[in-house]
């Protein structure tokens, strides 16, 4: 039995928006992308969205919203994708890490004051495969230091933790449609906030800094437009918006299998010698991003080897982002430098885990990885 890394979840419904943006004659940011805009709002309780083009170009807009750049540093986590980081990076600061809980690999919130100093300008919280992190805790900390926080909530669309979702308490939270992500466009990213002045920025960032976008000028007498300040190409296009717009309806759907399979994974390795996993607090809504598993980093490698020689899909979410050649060339990072997240880089194994996964594929799925490391240990 081959078990896929991932499947999407486009249906006929998604194919069908998609093909009346193809019969229009308006391929780029407008009408579609305006309404997805709202509805994704909506959905996240949010003032403001913004569609562009990926989250990494959403978490550099908002950074570059806040005036950060050269000279300034961001506070963040090692156990991410590359992207957060690199958002830093390209806007010019410096990444500054903070070590993760154990329990569920994210920020730990206690050792951020230890790295504020007078150059700090944000926090990027990321929050991990789904679950968030505290952020009553972030805000009182951000607050207090007169800190920006910009959230990476690409796994979080569905999360909340005491009530609190992503964006409510942070300056603004950036998401991902890339092709793994719980719903896709195969790239596409947004931006919400709650700031009319924010959102009006982005809007203008997205797409050069002009004052008039071509769904602004479209079907009306040609209007000269002003380029205001020096800005991107990150805008969203309809065809993305099209193809995003119904699956936020399913997302409920969605996350309910997710679930489902993860109490299946859950309760399969929970008393597995050998297999461990994040675990869930009590006050958190987990949106089930991913589902990872850690095992003897010694044998990690050679699981993922045994697993994909029995035509299973898995991945690592994540490497740590310090210990990347680029980054230890760049700072100087060394191992050891996070104790914490570097054990979980190291031992961390991701399984297929998507509403299309059969109940057939979930047990293959364990069983193998209950058989892989029984035979390696
Ligand atoms: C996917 C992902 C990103 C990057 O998203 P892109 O849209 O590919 O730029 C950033 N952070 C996290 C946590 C992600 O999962």
């Amino acid at each position: 039995m081959k078990v896929e890394f991932y499947k999407h979840n486009l249906d006929d419904s998604d194919k069908k928006a998609c093909m009346d943006v193809l019969d229009s004659y308006f391929l780029t940011t407008g009408s579609v992308v305006r309404d997805f805009e709202q509805k994704f709002a909506n959905y996240m309780d949010a003032p403001f969205a913004v569609g562009t083009n990926s989250c990494t170009n959403s978490l550099l807009l908002c950074l570059k919203y806040f005036g950060i750049g050269p000279g300034d540093e961001v506070i963040t986590t090692a156990l991410t994708f590359l992207g957060t980081s690199n958002a830093i990076e390209r806007a010019g600061a410096k990444p500054v890490y903070v070590d993760v809980l154990p329990a569920t690999g994210n920020l730990d919130i206690a050792q951020i004051e230890s790295k504020i100093n007078a150059r700090t300008k944000a926090i990027i919280p990321v929050h991990l495969y789904g679950q968030m992190v505290d952020m009553k805790a972030l805000s009182t900390l951000s607050n207090q230091y007169n800190l920006k926080i910009i959230e990476d909530a690409c796994h979080a669309i569905e999360s909340s933790r005491e009530g609190i979702r992503p964006g409510m308490l942070g300056d603004a939270a950036c998401f991902s449609f890339y092709a793994t992500k719980n719903i896709t466009a195969g790239e596409g990213g947004a931006v919400i906030c709650k700031s009319e002045a924010m959102y009006e920025w982005l809007c203008k960032a997205r797409i050069q800094g002009v004052n008039k976008n071509a769904a602004q000028r479209y079907g009306k007498l040609y209007q000269h437009y002003e380029q205001e300040f020096l800005g991107y190409k990150f805008n969203m296009n309809n065809i993305q918006a099209a193809l995003l717009i119904n699956q936020l309806d399913r997302l409920p759907l969605f996350m309910k299998r997710r679930e489902q399979i993860a109490q299946i994974y859950e309760s399969a390795f929970g008393a597995e010698p050998g297999i461990d996993f994040p675990r869930v607090l009590p006050d958190s809504l987990h949106a089930r991003h991913l589902f990872t598993v850690w095992v003897d980093p010694a044998k990690r490698d050679e699981v993922l080897d045994e697993l994909q020689k029995r035509q299973i899909g898995v991945a690592v979410n994540y490497r740590a982002t310090h210990l990347y050649q680029y980054y230890r060339e760049r700072y100087g990072f060394e191992g050891g430098m996070l104790p914490l997240t570097e054990r979980i880089a190291d031992s961390t194994i991701t399984l297929p885990f998507y509403p299309k996964l059969s109940e057939a594929e979930v047990q293959h799925v364990l069983q193998s990885l209950k058989e892989v490391i029984k035979q390696l240990s």
